[in-house]
């Protein structure tokens, strides 16, 4: 059995499609994170476009700003059902962690090092549309990082369309809207590399939240997105 070779240390996180969890691997000690992702009940196997989606990441996982898959697993959960772990190197915090210890204590985050963020932040992205691949979803919680190197790395890659509906649908919703480029919340279905350079650089949702440890455009319904952001703009002009 594939998940007798892992043994499950605690449950760090919880994305869009599943829990993840700090595991330790028992022939290497060694310490990953493994995804453990449901996929769709209706269907016999890993569907085609799963396995597209897995090597999407594999190709990009090259990239020392991308999240590394190590191996993707098959097994069943105590139901019967079918699961594949996603296994992935370790990373000790996100960004969205990271901030609210920084919120928590009242401290800035250096400059310095909301600079290096954004620097490692744009080289991923570069590589990811110099593949071909957009994100789609950049947000400071799919941003892991290393707390002692400060290594950042763009997590939650090209899933979104393989696996089955999301947990946590509507928080994911929510938490997704904040980022979300306007182009995509007036219902454009043919966007580009642009919405990607709205959560990465464009009004610099993400370097505004290191600086101010709030979210910049906190929506809670599309609508409301829109006016935050036209708000902003007119302010600006
Ligand atoms: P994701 O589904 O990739 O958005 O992951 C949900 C949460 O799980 C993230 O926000 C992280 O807190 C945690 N997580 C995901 N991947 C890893 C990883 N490779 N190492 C450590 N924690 C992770």
């Amino acid at each position: 059995m594939a998940m007798d070779l892992f043994e499950k240390l605690e449950k760090v996180g919880e994305g869009t499609y599943g829990k993840v969890y700090r595991a330790r691997e028992k022939a290497t000690g060694k310490i990953v994170a493994l995804k453990k992702t449901r996929l769709h009940e209706d269907e016999e196997g890993v569907p085609p476009t799963t396995l597209r989606e897995v090597s999407i990441l594999r190709m990009l996982s090259r990239d020392p700003h991308v999240v590394r898959l190590m191996d993707v697993k098959q097994g069943q959960n105590k139901e019967g059902r079918t699961v594949l772990y996603l296994v992935f190197e370790y990373m000790d915090t996100d960004l969205k962690k990271f901030i609210r210890t920084f919120r928590q204590s009242g401290e800035n985050i250096p400059a310095q090092t909301v600079k290096s963020l954004m620097y490692q932040l744009c080289k991923g992205v570069a590589f990811c549309h110099g593949h071909g691949i957009l994100h789609r979803d950049l947000k400071p919680h799919n941003l892991l990082m290393d707390r002692k190197t400060q290594m950042l790395k763009i997590a939650d890659l090209g899933l979104a369309r393989a696996f089955t509906l999301p947990i946590k649908k509507y928080t994911h919703e929510i938490l997704t809207l904040w980022y979300r480029a306007p182009e995509v919340l007036l219902g454009c279905t043919h966007y580009s590399t642009a919405v990607d350079m709205w959560s990465n650089l464009c009004y610099i949702s993400i370097v505004a939240e290191l600086v101010t440890k709030q979210a910049l455009f906190p929506g809670d319904s599309e609508l409301q997105q829109l006016l935050h952001i036209f708000r902003l703009t007119k302010q600006c002009l």
